[in-house]
């Protein structure tokens, strides 16, 4: 009956599915036209640099405005994206997006700042990937020092060898690395010393932990920071909320910092004033945390 009525989609939710099989089922579908129609968009999350309490980057991440179910996060959609291969277009719809929008930040006569993208590991495995990279950073005129490509540690356990190989290349062109969700991928001590980051992102976990078990919280922390700095990367935290958190951060010599404390992430508009201006009034901490240190 519903083939006559030509809404094939709804017959299979009849026969069987249930609410959240039927969410992922419509999602998978209507994902292949989100692009073309404009849904996708960017928001960007500033990152701080502790000593300076400066802006020194921005981290674009991808949310879906749906026309039934509002704005959705890159949890829901990105493993559908990744499950139906168009991870890939998405993906380098992304990596423009954000390199077109620091470029309009560098053309308003904004400072600086780096843009770090977000990558699936499987982006790696598309076989011109390299030349992807370079045809987007000169279309749009950002200069390879100035991106940042982002992958977690579990990603890359799921093809190290291709991946290393590949993150080896992109580091070459001159782009920073960075391992995010550090701490919680399991990666091991050899398979971190095969891989060319430059920086590495602490997970959120660990920066909650500062707050629920600090003695235990700081430990960690300071475990990572020393493990980056011999291996010289420098390190980032993620997730930071409270300006507890900010000083014991700074205290264990974690260099960028990124959080709802300073800005959840946020259309690109809204961020140009950040840019410009630096952080508002009581975030110029600088001083603050000087005196206490
Ligand atoms: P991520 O790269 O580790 O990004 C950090 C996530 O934590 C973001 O969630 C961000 O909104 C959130 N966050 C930042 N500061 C705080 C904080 O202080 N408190 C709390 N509670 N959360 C905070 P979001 O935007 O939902 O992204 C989730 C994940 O989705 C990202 O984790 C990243 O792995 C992935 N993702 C986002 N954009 C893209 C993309 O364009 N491509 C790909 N492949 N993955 C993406
Ligand atoms: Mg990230
Ligand atoms: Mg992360
Ligand atoms: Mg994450």
């Amino acid at each position: 009956r519903a083939k006559e009525q030509g809404k094939n989609k709804y017959q299979i939710y009849h026969s069987g599915m249930n609410l959240q099989s039927y969410r992922t089922f419509i999602l998978q579908n209507d994902l292949r036209k989100a692009a073309e129609r404009e849904e996708l968009i960017l928001h960007y999350q500033p990152r701080i640099d502790a000593a300076t309490g400066k802006v020194i980057g921005t981290e674009a991440l991808i949310r879906w405005n749906h026309p039934s179910w509002g704005q959705l996060l890159p949890s829901e959609f990105i493993p559908l994206a990744e499950e139906t291969g168009q991870i890939a277009g998405i993906g380098e719809w992304v990596l423009r997006k954000a390199c077109e929008q620091n470029k309009l930040w560098q053309n308003e006569g904004l400072p600086l700042t780096r843009i770090a993208v977000n990558f699936s590991p499987l982006q790696f495995l598309q076989k011109d990937l390299i030349r992807i990279i370079n045809q987007i950073l000169t279309e749009t005129g950002v200069e390879p020092e100035v991106l940042e490509i982002e992958i977690t540690e579990s990603a890359i356990l799921q093809n190290e060898n291709i991946i290393t190989k590949m993150l080896h290349e992109i580091k070459g062109m001159g782009i920073t690395i960075s391992l995010d969700d550090f701490g919680s991928g399991g990666t091991s001590l050899s398979t971190l010393k095969n891989i060319p980051a430059d920086i590495v992102k602490i997970d959120k976990i660990f920066i909650d932990d500062l707050s629920v078990n600090p003695s235990q919280g700081t430990a960690f922390i300071t475990s990572i920071v020393s493990l980056a700095h011999s291996l010289k990367m420098s390190v980032v935290a993620e997730g930071i909320e409270s300006e507890e958190q900010l000083n014991l951060l700074k205290k264990l010599g974690v260099q960028g910092m990124q959080g709802f404390l300073f800005s959840p992430p946020v259309p690109p508009a809204e961020l140009d004033s950040l840019l410009n201006r630096g952080l508002p009034e009581q975030f110029t901490y600088k001083s603050k945390i000087e005196k206490e240190v």
